[in-house]
This record gives C-alpha cells, sequence and structure tokens, in this order.
C-alpha cells in the first residue's frame, strides 16, 4: 500500500510523534498527531512477515529535524497567550500562529519527498494546541469562525499580537434636526488635517448621526473607531422621523465588549436631536443585509409652487402619478460623484396633506434610490414624468423628511404598502 511505503520513509527521518503524525493527518480522525505518530511507529513494529523475529518500536527523535521540538513548548505558549488574553474581555476567542518561516520550508519539501497528500501544516496544528490548552486555562470556548478575540503566536520571538473582532450594534435613528449628515463629513480641502475652509475642525459639519451614536458607544468599550452603516441615508437637510432608520454601528477594537444597550439608549435619548431605538448587538453579515436591503420609504414633501393650482387638479395628478414608473437621469446636483444613466423607479402612493395657496405637502412612497426632489421640481426635464410637469408650474421643494422606512427587522420580505 502507497500509504505505507510513505510512512516506512516517514520513520527514516528524525521526527517528532507531533510532526510524523502531521503527515498522515488526513488519515483517521479522534486522535491528535502525537497520537497518530506513535501509533505508527508501533504499527511498523508490529507489521512484520511472519516468521521473522519481533522488532522494537521505534523511539521518537529527541530532535525533531522539522519543528526543532517546537512541540515541547506548547504549555509555555499557552501560557503566555492566556496572559496576555486575560486584559481584554471577551467570550470566545482563537489562537493563531507565525512560525519561523524556515521550519515550514522544510515541512513543504519534506512532503515533496515523501509525496504526501495526507499532511497538515503545522501551524494548525500549533493553533489547535495551544487553543485547547489556553481552553483549559481561562475557562473560554475557541470559536474557529467568528472569536471575539485572537491571540496570534508568533513562536519564534515567544510574543502574542492581540486581534480584537469588531462589535456591531444594530438599531434605527431618528433625526429630529435639519443640518446634521449622517456621516462624519471630512473636509475635502484638507482631508481632516484642518485648514482655514474648515477653521481647524477637519469636518464640514460639526458633528453628524454617526458621530452622536458612535463617540458614546466608543467610550463605553474603551473602542478605537466607529462606522455607521446606515441602509441608504436622507440629505442632510431631511428629518428622519417616524420609526427611524435601520443601521449598523461598528466598533473597532473595542476593549469591552459587555454594555448595557438599554442604558446606552435613554443616555442617546437625552438629546433633542438625534435618538436611537431596538438597539441589539449583531454579527457582522448585518452589516451586508443593511447595506444591500431594498426598503421602499415613505417621505413628506413640503414645496412651493410658482403659480396657485386647484385643489382638484391637484389631487388628479397625484392620481395620475400613482403608482406610475418614472426615469431619473442621475441629477445634476450628485453628477459629479455618479455616473450619468436613467434609472428606474416606482411611485407606490401619493397623498396630498395640505394644499394652502402657493405651498402644498404631499406624503409619498417610493422604491429604494429614487431621487425625491427630482422627481417634484423634474430637474429640468431630467426626470419624467415629474409633478412639475404634470402640474405644469414651477416645483421646489421646501423641506423634505423620510417618515417611513419599510422594512421589517430580520425579514428578508419587506413590509407592503
Ligand atoms: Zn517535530
Ligand atoms: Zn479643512
Amino acid at each position: 500500500m502507497e500509504v505505507l511505503k510513505n510512512v516506512e520513509m516517514a520513520l527514516e527521518k528524525d521526527l517528532c510523534d507531533h510532526c510524523l503524525g502531521r503527515l498522515f493527518a488526513q488519515l483517521g480522525h479522534g486522535v491528535t498527531n502525537k497520537e497518530r505518530g506513535k501509533s505508527l511507529r508501533i504499527a511498523s513494529a508490529m507489521l512484520v512477515e511472519s516468521g521473522k523475529e519481533r522488532k522494537e518500536v521505534p523511539e521518537e527523535s529527541d530532535r525533531c529535524v522539522l519543528c526543532g521540538d517546537l512541540f515541547q513548548e506548547l504549555d509555555k505558549f499557552a501560557e503566555i497567550a492566556a496572559d496576555e488574553l486575560s486584559r481584554f474581555e471577551f467570550e470566545d476567542f482563537l489562537i493563531g500562529s507565525r512560525i519561523d518561516p524556515e521550519v515550514e520550508e522544510r515541512e513543504e519539501s519534506l512532503w515533496t519527498e515523501l509525496n504526501l497528500t495526507t499532511a497538515e501544516p503545522i501551524n494548525s496544528e500549533i493553533n489547535r494546541e495551544v487553543g485547547k490548552r489556553v481552553q483549559k486555562k481561562i475557562e473560554k470556548e475557541v470559536d474557529l469562525e467568528d472569536p471575539d478575540i485572537k491571540a496570534i503566536l508568533d513562536t519564534r520571538f515567544d510574543s502574542v499580537e492581540i486581534e480584537i473582532s469588531p462589535l456591531f450594534v444594530y438599531g434605527r435613528y431618528k433625526k429630529l434636526d435639519r443640518g446634521i449628515p449622517q456621516t462624519k463629513w471630512i473636509c475635502n480641502r484638507c482631508r481632516g488635517k484642518g485648514c482655514e475652509k474648515c477653521g481647524g475642525s477637519g469636518k464640514l459639519y460639526e458633528t453628524s448621526v454617526e458621530e452622536m451614536i458612535g463617540e458614546p458607544l466608543r467610550k463605553m468599550t474603551s473602542g478605537e473607531d466607529f462606522i455607521l452603516h446606515g441602509m441608504g441615508r436622507e440629505d442632510i437637510d431631511a428629518k428622519m422621523l417616524g420609526d427611524g432608520r435601520p443601521f449598523v454601528m461598528e466598533i473597532k477594537n473595542p476593549k469591552i465588549r459587555k454594555i448595557e444597550l438599554d442604558d446606552f439608549e435613554e443616555k442617546i435619548n437625552e438629546c433633542e436631536k438625534v435618538k436611537v431605538l431596538s438597539l441589539k448587538e449583531v454579527e457582522k453579515e448585518k452589516v451586508q443585509e443593511i447595506k444591500q436591503a431594498r426598503a421602499k420609504k415613505t417621505y413628506r414633501v413640503k414645496g412651493d409652487i410658482e403659480e396657485p393650482v386647484e385643489r382638484a387638479k391637484f389631487k388628479r395628478v397625484l392620481d395620475e402619478l400613482r403608482g406610475v414608473e418614472i426615469s431619473q437621469r442621475t441629477p445634476s446636483r450628485v453628477n459629479h460623484r455618479r455616473s450619468d444613466k436613467i434609472r428606474k423607479r416606482c411611485i407606490n402612493d401619493l397623498e396630498l396633506e395640505s394644499l394652502d395657496n402657493r405651498q402644498f405637502v404631499i406624503r409619498m412612497t417610493c422604491e429604494a434610490g429614487t431621487y425625491v426632489k427630482e422627481f417634484v421640481h423634474g430637474d429640468k426635464g431630467r426626470t419624467q414624468p415629474s409633478l412639475s410637469e404634470k402640474l405644469d408650474v414651477r416645483c421646489e421643494v421646501k423641506k423634505l423628511d423620510v417618515i417611513k422606512i419599510h422594512y421589517l427587522e430580520g425579514c428578508d420580505e419587506y413590509e407592503e404598502v
């Protein structure tokens, strides 16, 4: 058998049991590489042809030519890692390692020499064996998929580097004041260093929804930085009302992971401008879900018309536009940021809330990504049809508020309007 020939060849090398067993790691499971190595030595002594003399079980090498006896240091590595980990707060962890590249090279050339396809790389074994020992020491679980924290050992220098996974908090925010951007708006002239244009602050707006929620969370968790991932964004001068806009706040490098979100919610809500609700801790996958969701939105639009329009006519025009698909060329106001193309969006619902001489308030529900202002004023014909075109009068948006985002948390389907 091919395997037996390989084992015989491997036995001729001065290897420790770990390194011998690891060459055949993919054969049989439920045992450690050390046990596998030892068993191969025993088997090789037992599998002699009948009639021949009994063979002595070969000894493990006391100077392994592959690892240089790295496996005798497992307890020490575990102690170093456990020590470093104990300075942080986490539920589960993972051990990683950096091995001397010369050892890895020796390992790979041995695989080639013996023509092996059953081996496991040395760092996987180090990670697993150190992980088991650390798990026992600190009484916390190893998590291979999504650990709170990683301890990366460097076996050459007996050092360890800690990588803390970000913390993700889901919630919905309301913005009750105009003039606040959703995210930090870095000054484009100085790129955040501070200059005349931004008055030395490095930012074009004093604060943002991101900062008002993220900064207190960063402090609570002793984190390094934060990023708000929103389900779309409203204009700076639009309010975000109703039950808010879903978001995930990512906190980088949090030293503390256990936080009382109820207390935090209360604290944020003392502020008049931004409020939060439905806060909860989530996995990082939630960021993708939030980013990809295509939820319909309902807006309240306050606008002016150049000439008075009869109420009946206004209502008739809204009736005509309800359920219509509109074509929007990239608006002139965002043209410098986005490529010029045509998008089609559906206007699901339109209601007249009030009409008073030259001022109107409408409530409209439309598909994600509709340019609402352009739908109202027509953007010089770039959006068709538009309210302005249908009313045959110039329209201007004065105030725009988002009053509902039709997204049911935890559901793939979106609420029907
Ligand atoms: Zn070895
Ligand atoms: Zn600046």
